[in-house]
């Protein structure tokens, strides 16, 4: 389980998260949407830390880091709470210089330090989860940016983390080659992988969510189910943001 509390943070003077609270349970999928700006992509950055929160608390099972007050986090709390989540970036962030399959054994060879052989094993079965066992030798400038992405998240579960973050996962990518990735997502859903997803896709938003959180301007404005958000916002704000999509 997940549970964020009061959570802020700003970058100088510019406050971008100001007192989000939220509960995730365990095999749930969470989306996150809202305006540019509105503190999406830094909340989620919050759950493992790449962005440390100035007040609040986060809770991801039995790791619990307060902020309030701390000058700086023990870095034991951050390695643990890093090693319970795996992050998929927009732009992939593949090692350029590795193979496909260097890039999905690396992190359990350094972080998880398994043995090499058992690694190369996780590895080509969840490139062949992500449908890409033939590109395992490849290097990522020899893939798409779709291929790319499912390496990216082949590679975030090859740590058997407890939660998925994802951050616009297909908005690099060229319309046709969003629907591969999204189905890689959806059938981890069907599967009970625990996911934090800010997206710009509100049809993909509607079919994975079990909650959607609606930001704007550093608060969440609408939380619910994708029927509660997407289809009865309460707000005008709301309304506003959503009927600007369709
Ligand atoms: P988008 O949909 O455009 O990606 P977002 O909702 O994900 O937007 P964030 O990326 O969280 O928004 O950014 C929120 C605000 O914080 C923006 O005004 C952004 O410029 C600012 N910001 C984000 N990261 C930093 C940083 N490292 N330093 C300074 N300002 C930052």
């Amino acid at each position: 389980m997940i549970e964020i509390q009061d959570l802020h943070k700003s970058f100088g003077s510019l406050e971008v998260l100001k007192g989000i609270n939220l509960k995730l349970e365990h095999g749930k999928v969470l989306v996150i949407i809202g305006p540019s700006g509105s503190g999406k992509t830094t909340l989620l950055r919050c759950f493992n830390l790449l962005e440390v929160p100035d007040r609040g608390s986060i809770v991801l099972s039995d790791t619990k880091l307060d902020f309030t007050n701390v000058k700086k986090v023990p870095q034991n709390s951050v390695l643990e709470l890093r090693r319970k989540t795996g992050m998929v970036f927009q732009s992939y962030n593949l090692f350029p210089h590795m193979t496909v399959l260097g890039n999905v054994m690396e992190g359990q060879i350094t972080v998880q330090k398994l043995p090499k052989e058992d690694a190369r094993k996780r590895a080509l079965a969840l490139l062949d989860k992500v449908g890409l066992s033939e590109k395992a030798d490849s290097y990522p400038h020899q893939l798409s940016g779709g291929q790319q992405q499912r390496v990216g998240i082949a590679r975030a579960m090859a740590v058997e983390p407890e939660v998925l973050l994802f951050d616009e996962p297909t908005s690099a990518l060229d319309p046709e080659l969003v629907g591969d990735v999204l189905k890689v997502i959806k059938q981890l859903a069907a599967e009970g992988m625990t996911m934090v997803i800010v997206t710009h896709e509100m049809k993909f938003a509607a079919d994975v969510a079990d909650t959607i959180i609606l930001m704007d301007n550093g608060l969440i404005l609408e939380q619910g189910t994708p029927q509660e958000v997407l289809v009865h916002p309460k707000s005008p704000r709301a309304r506003q943001f959503l009927n600007r999509l369709s």
